[in-house]
């Protein structure tokens, strides 16, 4: 007899349906696609049993799983009540998972230099420390992942990395295997070197480890379809700078600069480094421009000109124009943002400085993706 809920019958269908709402929180695809619903009984009740199978049996995140899947399922008329168990998947249901993120054979290169990889992929570079490039970087991320677009950052500032500070990120990355899952915040994915050492201990490692790690970030880290990746760098023309190249050949270079001149200075040989590296300089970003003051004016604290300057040094040194992407006032609330780990675009959209950095990364969105170092799969006939 074909009861209400049979297998196949309208309720579990419709159970079925919020299940497919349901997102695991890191890999931030459907559980059911994933292979995650292990079981899913409906009682002539309308009560569901619904088992879950996680990762790892350890997964931080299990509590955000049981409350989703219990809100989406309590939302389906008919459903009168939910228990969720969890479980955790064998070894050959990881594998499954993983073959069916990686695709099959498990690829493991740089997924973002597939000849197919539509990411842009953005570095961010200063001359120096202390002038918001990570502030900047964090900002631009959460604007475009806000306007719906998929996100993922590497902090590649090994000894300064503040990225999970700035966006209150204190969850340590989940492992699968070989695979690393991103901790995921305001839409953002982020990896840090940061999530890997304990306390505030100084990471002391030379070139050739942060090469290894940066290359595990990028290929160990699983971050899915992205639509931009940005790479924190660390301030000036350090061996990072020369990995990425290495690493990501097709990374355009964001410079973020002060508006003193002598800031300009360094910041050109930051971003002059292109030269050498054969990478495109997307773009200038001057920050800390002015303080806006309450009779309407502005205070340049800085001086000005200095993202003026550097656009044409660097335009006369990479052969191309480079723009002026946008001028980021002071505000106090920028500062605080990073402080609680809500970034300024999120918390404070309506300021003049969340503007011009919505402005800066909507510019962004827009850039067509640079097919320099693309192999464009062409036979000779
Ligand atoms: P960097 O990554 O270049 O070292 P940070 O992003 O860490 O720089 O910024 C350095 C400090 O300056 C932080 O305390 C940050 O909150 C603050 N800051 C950056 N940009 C601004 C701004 N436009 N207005 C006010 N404070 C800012």
């Amino acid at each position: 007899m074909d009861t209400e809920h049979s297998p196949g019958g309208p309720l579990s269908e419709a159970v079925q349906q919020a299940l497919a709402g349901v997102m695991d929180p890191e890999l931030r695809r459907p559980i059911t696609e994933l292979g995650m619903v292990e079981s899913v009984i409906v009682s002539a009740e309308g009560h569901v049993d619904l088992a879950v199978l996680l990762t790892i049996a350890g997964c931080p995140l299990r509590d955000t799983i049981t409350k989703d899947s219990e809100r989406a399922l309590l939302a389906v008329p008919g459903v009168t009540g939910v228990t969720v168990t969890l479980n955790v998947m064998d070894q050959a249901q990881r594998d499954a998972l993983k073959e069916k993120l990686r695709g099959a054979g498990g690829q493991r290169g740089i997924p973002f230099n597939e000849p197919d990889s539509l990411t842009k992929v953005f570095a961010v570079a200063s001359g120096k420390g202390g002038v918001g490039k990570s502030s900047v970087t964090v900002n631009l991320a959460c604007s475009l992942a806000a306007q719906g677009l998929r996100v993922g950052i590497v902090d590649a500032d090994v000894y300064g990395f503040s990225v999970p500070g700035l966006m209150g990120i204190t969850q340590t990355p989940t492992r699968v295997d070989d695979m690393i899952l991103p901790p995921v915040a305001y839409g953002v994915k982020v990896i840090s070197i940061g999530m890997f050492v304990t306390g505030n201990q100084p990471v002391a490692w030379r070139g050739p480890m942060l090469h290894r790690a940066l290359e595990q970030f990028l290929t160990d880290v699983y971050f899915g379809d992205l639509d931009v990746l940005f790479l924190d760098l660390p301030p000036g023309t350090g061996d990072i700078a020369i990995s990425v190249a290495q690493l990501l050949p097709t990374a355009e270079i964001l410079v973020v600069t002060t508006p003193q001149a002598a800031a300009a200075d360094v910041a050109e040989r930051a971003g002059a480094i292109a030269t050498q590296t054969g990478q495109k300089v997307a773009g200038v970003i001057e920050n800390m421009s002015y303080l806006e003051m309450p009779d309407g004016g502005r205070m340049e604290l800085f001086g000005s000109g200095g993202g003026a300057v550097l656009t044409q040094r660097l335009s006369a040194a990479v052969g191309t124009t480079v723009p002026l992407l946008g001028q980021i006032p002071l505000d106090i609330q920028l500062r605080e943002g990073g402080d609680t780990g809500v970034p300024i675009v999120i918390g404070q959209p309506g300021t003049p400085a969340a503007a011009a950095l919505s402005g800066i990364a909507g510019s962004l969105a827009a850039k067509p993706r640079g097919l320099a170092g693309l192999k464009l799969g062409l036979q000779p006939r």
